[in-house]
């Protein structure tokens, strides 16, 4: 049993408690929220932190298996820029390199409070050490091919990764990359195989020429996709990108639509009208590293869009922090007090992976991982440049 005070304790889904004190069983479990003074009799059992104490992190949005390449691409070559430079260096590394860099920040992140990964996976070598982590994975088999020749063998290689996760005891399910980078067959079974696990992963509107593509059949894709000699699928709709998935999509199923650097107030208004269950992924970092750019944060929070945080991978961020994201928020829009952005990167993303049971707020029963926040500006409850977090 352990008995922990702060200058503030933030439960999330109440008003955050000054001098509150948590007490936690040995297994991590919240067993009682009080004040300090309600503890004093047994004050000296208190460990007590400068600081506010909240809910382990919850990164909705990450790609472990592409740790190793960190500081290997320039920054602001934009998306395309982006996915030539990947493709130049799959395979290239080690794999023994691969999973060392993969268990480095596995780790990392778990000492820098974050409990919960929503991971995007490709391959299977990441299973192993996720098995043996102190974060709880949920891995999104992800797969994509413009070649509908391709459809039934990535779709068998798709399922083998699933099976292998199922196998190891993982929570895994299929999902879809992007509408820019699938076939039609296979972008309609994926969707179909992704709606059976009701949830779905999903990288939307990272960039503008996204939406012009699909809308008017012109832009960087369109000569990305000649430049290649790609087969002409999928083709132009005359609607922005967003559409290719939601004109068509169970609305029991959670969608986290991942980036959303280039959606509009309209693009917002009609993805809220077709499901409630969408959270929309913000990865600032990253789209400042690929495209120099931030989505529309202040029009999704009129909107009362969910919004959740997610690191992206070390392909397009210097890091895996979520306070280093929440600070790029801060940093760049006004008026959002800490209470918001831990929303955001705790109960909000529990809820987008359906770990809300376990994650994301401070309630008795729950174990949702205690973590420290330190060098808050507490007169404006805002984080600075010196916050760092750490798991207690
Ligand atoms: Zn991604």
């Amino acid at each position: 049993m352990r008995k922990i005070s702060a200058d503030y304790i933030f439960p999330v889904h109440t008003q955050p408690i000054k001098n509150g004190a948590l007490t936690i069983a040995d297994d991590g479990t919240i067993s009682d929220i009080s004040t300090f003074s309600e503890n004093l009799e047994t004050s000296a059992d208190i460990e007590f932190y400068d600081g506010i104490i909240c809910p382990g992190f919850i990164n909705v949005h990450c790609h472990l298996e592409l740790s190793h390449l960190k500081n290997s691409i320039p920054m602001h070559t934009g998306i395309i820029g982006f996915i030539k430079e990947i493709s130049k260096r799959s395979n290239i590394t080690d794999l023994s390199e691969q999973i060392q860099s993969a268990k480095f920040y596995d780790d990392f992140m778990y000492r820098q409070g974050i409990v919960a990964v929503g991971d995007v996976s490709n391959k299977d070598w990441t299973f192993e050490l996720k098995k043996e982590s102190k974060i709880f994975y949920h891995t999104f088999v992800e797969s994509f091919s413009r070649d509908e020749s391709e459809t039934d063998k990535i779709l068998q290689k798709n399922q083998d990764i699933v099976d292998c996760g199922k196998r190891l005891g993982l929570s895994v399910s299929p999902t879809l990359h992007a509408p820019y980078s699938m076939c039609d067959g296979l972008f309609s079974e994926l969707k179909i195989r992704a709606e059976k696990y009701e949830i779905l992963s999903y990288h939307n509107q990272e960039t503008q020429a996204e939406n012009e593509y699909f809308e008017n059949n012109s832009g960087d894709f369109l000569k990305f996709y000649n430049e290649f000699a790609m087969p002409d699928n999928p083709l132009p709709m005359g609607k922005t990108s967003i559409h290719r998935l939601l004109d068509n999509v169970d609305g029991n199923t959670k969608i986290l639509l991942v980036h959303n650097t280039f959606t509009s107030e309209n693009d917002c208004d009609f993805a809220m009208s077709v499901s409630k269950n969408i959270t929309w992924a913000l990865c600032p970092k990253s789209n400042l590293y690929i495209e120099n750019q931030l989505p529309p944060v202040e029009m999704f929070r009129r909107k009362n869009a969910k919004i959740a945080i997610g690191t992206d991978s070390l392909s397009s961020n210097t890091n895996l922090s979520m306070i280093e994201e929440m600070l790029a928020i801060s940093e760049n829009f006004d008026n959002i007090d800490i209470d918001e952005l831990l929303k955001w990167a705790t109960v909000n993303g529990a809820k987008a992976l359906g770990i809300d049971k376990n994650f994301g707020t401070f309630e008795r029963g729950k174990k949702p991982g205690i973590v420290l926040i330190d060098n808050i500006d507490m007169r404006k409850m805002m984080l600075t440049k010196d916050s760092h977090s750490k798991i207690l």
